[in-house]
Order: structure tokens, then sequence, then C-alpha cells
């Protein structure tokens, strides 16, 4: 599966280093972690620092899946508004969800302290605005709703919306404790951490089927068979290698970056900025002063992705921002396709597999993943320590969708 195309901006930011296989594999790993990617390294992390002795394979180069091409916007605001969610699931739940959502950017702030390498975590504040008047009043009520619950927020109306951040929109909701980060060199660091804590690393290893070994499990790998006593899928939009998903829609997304800017005039703290119109534009400043703009989403349908079709959906990209910021003129470096997967109820897939014993996933699909990732690292630890976690029954895989039909993996 083709997961991104085009030219890709951050893996030119940081030159990963090369990782040799172990010399020797172990009689019997705690766990095996299919998948080197953003959650893979998250989980990773969080069973290390339990003390667990771990592998972790990817049939590619560690974070060169669609991590690589992740625009890194770190938010407790979710593609389902609050208000929402709670129309959804239920008020316990779903502010349970945004708080622990929130709790996980400041999670991936303590890992990013804690790497070899700087993944250019910066805290920032998001500007949300809505796309239209329609949505005006949503996005009210939106606020109303984060306020209640004390997430740290402000509401904009037109006249401040526009005097603060030159967006012409009707009214925005600034969050604030948002972040970004490369998540490209975050990924990498967190490998190299890992594998001074003594985690086997296996780049170019398929992970290829699984067998029960009573109360072990044998994973069949490209570079030879493991026994381990868990396995972790932290595969991504890939087919999944044991498994059927079925609670999940596999889309295709796209985004430019621009060539380094000398100033960016009207942009306000240098924010995360969004919308509220679905498939939504999203923009952020990078460490080198590039302006990445990410959207247009569409369906994967059966199209063949060409160069000059990416070139046409960048200038739509282009032209969009320029709507919004009618002054900036910009040079494009880079512009890329990529697979993007989302649930049907807008929350990711993590935990243990309801009939394979000792199989667990952790899927964060949708626009907030790398939230996800975090989240999911740390409830797979917790379950593998025995640990109840609050917020786990909301993302487990065998939750119902609202016909009553089982969902999630099979
Ligand atoms: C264009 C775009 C922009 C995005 N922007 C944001 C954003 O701003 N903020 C945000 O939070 N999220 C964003 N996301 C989502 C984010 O990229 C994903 O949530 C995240 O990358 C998923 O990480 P992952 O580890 O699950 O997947 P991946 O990074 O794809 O890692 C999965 C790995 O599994 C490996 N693998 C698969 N099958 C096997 C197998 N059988 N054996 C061995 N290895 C296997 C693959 O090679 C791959 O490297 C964006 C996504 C896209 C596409």
């Amino acid at each position: 599966m083709e997961l991104h195309k085009g030219s890709l901006y951050w893996p030119t930011t940081y030159k990963a280093p090369h990782r040799n296989k172990p010399a020797k594999i172990a009689d019997c790993y705690d766990a095996v972690i299919v998948g080197g990617g953003m959650s893979g390294a998250l989980t990773a992390l969080s069973l290390l620092d339990r003390g667990y002795q771990i592998a972790i394979l990817d049939k590619r180069r560690f974070a060169s899946g669609s991590t690589s091409a992740n625009t890194g916007l770190l938010q407790y605001s979710n593609d389902i508004m609050l208000h929402e969610l709670i129309e959804q699931i239920g008020e316990k739940d779903a502010v349970n969800f945004y708080r622990s959502c929130k709790i996980s950017v400041e999670k991936i702030k303590e890992v990013a302290d804690r790497l070899p390498v700087d993944p250019h975590f910066i805290f920032r504040d998001s500007i949300y605005y809505a796309s239209d008047g329609q949505d005006a009043e949503r996005l009210e009520r939106e606020y109303r709703t984060l306020v209640k619950y004390d997430f740290p927020c402000i509401f904009w109306d037109r006249e401040t919306l526009l005097n603060k951040a030159g967006i012409d929109r009707p009214c925005a909701i600034v969050t604030h404790r948002d972040a970004e980060v490369n998540p490209y060199i975050f990924v990498n660091g967190i490998f190299n951490l890992a594998e001074a804590m003594g985690a086997h690393l296996f780049e170019y290893t398929e992970m290829v089927d699984v067998n029960d070994a009573g109360d072990k499990l044998t994973i069949l790998t490209s570079s030879g068979d493991m026994m381990t006593k868990n396995i972790i899928f932290t595969t991504g939009y890939e087919t999944l290698p044991i498994g059927k998903r079925i609670g999940a829609d596999m889309n295709r997304s796209y985004v430019i970056v621009t060539e380094p800017l000398k100033e960016l005039p009207a942009w306000y703290n240098d924010a995360l900025i969004w919308e509220t119109k679905r498939p939504y534009l999203y923009m952020r400043t990078t460490a080198d002063r590039r302006i990445i703009i990410g959207g247009l989403d569409e369906d994967k349908g059966k199209m063949e992705i060409t160069d000059r079709w990416i070139k046409m959906r960048g200038n739509e990209l282009r032209n969009s921002f320029k709507n919004l910021f009618p002054d900036l003129e910009l040079e494009v470096d880079y512009a890329y396709c990529a697979t993007f997967g989302e649930s049907i109820d807008n929350l990711p897939f993590i935990g243990e597999h309801p009939n394979r014993k000792k199989h667990y996933y952790l899927l964060g699909y949708g626009g907030n993943g790398t939230v996800y990732s975090m989240l999911g690292a740390e409830m797979l630890a917790d379950k593998l320590c025995e640990i109840e976690n609050p917020a786990s029954h909301i993302v487990q895989l065998t939750r119902m969708t609202e016909t009553g039909k089982k969902k999630m993996i099979l």
C-alpha cells in the first residue's frame, strides 16, 4: 500500500541513523510491536519505562510511513466537537475523552524533553475559525461547552479575529496549550532513546503471521521467528496483517510546504489555524519559517495519483490560503498526497482483540492521530500492567455503532 506520494518535507530536516538489527533475537519478548511509526515509538517508550523487554519491527524504515507525512499539529480539540461528542457518547465519556487528549499533549511534551535530539516541540494556541455564518452558532455552542468543562480557550468575534489574526471570518475559538512538533525527528529521537534503553529494533522486517503457542505467541517475520507474550499492532493505515478493519474509511489528503519566508506579517503568535468546514483547511509554521498547509481530503477512489494531480491539488491549497491571507505570496517547495484513515465515529481504536488473546491494536485514525498515539501508548502499557485506565472503554475495539452492529476490528 502506498502511504504517501510526492515530495515530503520532514525527512529533509533530519538524517535518520542506520539502525542495526540485534545480534541475537531474545528467547521470548514481553511484547513485540509491529509498526515503527508514531504509535509504535510511543508505545515502545511507555513499555520500556515499565521495564518490559520489547522488539519493534517495521517493513520499511522507522518513521517513513504516515508519520513522515504528518503535519505535526497537536490539539486537545478533535475533529468532532466536544458538544457533538457529548451527543454521541454521553457527557461523562466525552469530557473524559477530551481531558485525556489534553493530558496527552502535555505528555508528548514530557517525551520531547527526554529525547537526545530536538523535535521542535512548541506550545501554541490554535485558532479554530467558523468557515461561514452557519457555523458561527455551532462554534459559539462549542465555546460554551469547552468553558463549562474548564478547557483553556477564549472566543473572538469577527472584529477581534480580523484585528488580531488578519482573518476575515465570522468568529473563532482560540484554544490554549496546543502544540506543534516535527514528527519525523520526534519519532526518530524516540527510537534513538529506545535503543539506548535496550529495545531490539528491526527495520525492513515484515510481520507475516502469528501462531498461538500455549501462553506465548510465535511471530513469523521476514527476519526470522520470534516468541513473545504479547503482540501490539501499530500498523497505521496499512491493511492489517491480522484481523479485519471494519469501522474506518481510507481517504487521501494533500499538503504543501512553502519555501522559507522572510516574515509572516499577520500570523498571530505562530498559532495553528483550522476551520469548521469539512474537509477542513489547516496550517502552521515551521522552525525554518515555512508554512505548511493541508486539506482537500477526498475519497480514495480508483484514480491513480500522478505528479500533475498533486501539483494541481497543491495549487488549490495555495489558492485557499490566499483566500484567507490575500497579501501573502507563497512559493511551494514540497507537495504531497497521503493516505488518511478516519474511523466512522471519530474515535481511535485502542485495546485488545475480542477473540485473540494478547493481540493489541493502536490505530489512531483521525486528524488528531498523534494525540491518539500518546493516549493509546499509555492505555496499552496500563493494560499490560493490569492497571485500570478510565478512558479505555471509550476507544475499545468492540464498541458498537448506533445501529448496534459490532464494528472496528474482527
Ligand atoms: C497528510 C497527513 C497529515 C496529518 N497531520 C496530522 C497532524 O497534524 N496531527 C496529528 O496528530 N496527526 C496527523 N496525521 C495523522 C498521523 O500522521 C497519523 O496518526 C500517524 O502518522 C499514525 O502513526 P502510526 O504509527 O499509526 O502509522 P505509520 O507512521 O504509518 O506507522 C505504521 C508503520 O507500520 C508499518 N507496517 C505496516 N504493516 C506492517 C507489517 N506487516 N510488518 C511490519 N511493519 C508494518 C509501516 O511500514 C509503517 O511504517 C496526519 C496524517 C496525514 C496523512
